[in-house]
């Protein structure tokens, strides 16, 4: 059933622009089984934007690990008021968060990869893996020029980690068709764009970087570019 599904995303979705993989992908499946992942990233937005065109109360989560920049949270607001639906906020599980921070600090994350991969796994990955639970695809803002970590990442895969289709419309789009989107729509985004933070994730791991730097440079700034992930993007070997 799930693989005949896949193999339908795949087909539907083959060589499909941006606007035409989220039409395709909303008639397939029904709408409370396909959710839009949002870290009310540039792409997001645009992703956003997308899928409100389609779906007048879509599911978008979004995952409030707790650490969020208070200027994400107005991003949050002020996208609700536009479109009219409301987030799915996922929070991480209290007993797990607080057995974390009780047994290694509330910083935990500049010690070491293992330790800073852990409070991802406790904040991000583990209620994402509670919300993936409901759906039969995600929609991700995936870019391949994003990161080294992306770079083997196609419009439509199978998600190993989550047992679900994982549908990444804008693979192909470069950093300058975001901007023009964004703005052609007037379409809101986080004001920290605008000074000098081109990747936001949590404020304690995520700094401003100089212009024409690269992208995630500023995420998890004292450890090497093949780490950089939090665990909710991880490819699979084979
Ligand atoms: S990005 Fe930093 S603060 Fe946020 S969950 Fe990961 S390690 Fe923790």
């Amino acid at each position: 059933m799930i693989s005949r599904l896949f193999s339908q995303l795949q087909r539907a979705l083959d060589g499909q622009d941006a606007q035409a993989t989220i039409r395709e992908v909303c008639q397939i499946l029904p709408a409370d089984r396909l959710v839009l992942a949002s870290s009310l990233g540039l792409e997001d937005q645009v992703l956003t934007h997308l899928v409100c065109a389609v779906h007048a109360q879509p599911r978008i989560f979004t995952l409030d690990t707790g650490r969020l920049f208070p200027e994400t949270y107005e991003t949050m607001e002020r996208t609700m008021q536009r479109y009219g639906f409301r987030y799915e906020v996922l929070a991480p599980d209290t007993g797990e968060l607080e057995a974390l921070v009780r047994a290694q600090g509330p910083n935990l994350f500049y010690r070491s990869v293992a330790l800073r991969k852990l409070c991802c796994a406790v904040r991000k990955t583990h209620p994402l893996a509670r919300v993936l639970a409901t759906a039969d695809a995600w929609i991700c803002g995936l870019r391949r020029e994003q990161a080294v970590t992306r770079c083997a990442m196609e419009r439509v895969e199978w998600d190993e980690t989550f047992g679900l289709a994982k549908l990444n419309p804008l693979i192909d789009w470069t950093e300058s068709q975001v901007w023009e989107f964004l703005r052609a729509h007037d379409i809101p985004y986080n004001p920290l764009h605008d000074r000098g933070y081109p990747s936001i994730g949590c404020a304690p791991c995520t700094r401003a970087v100089a212009p024409g730097a690269d992208l995630r440079s500023g995420r998890w700034w004292w450890e090497q570019p093949e780490h950089k992930e939090c665990g909710l993007h991880w490819k699979s070997e084979g």
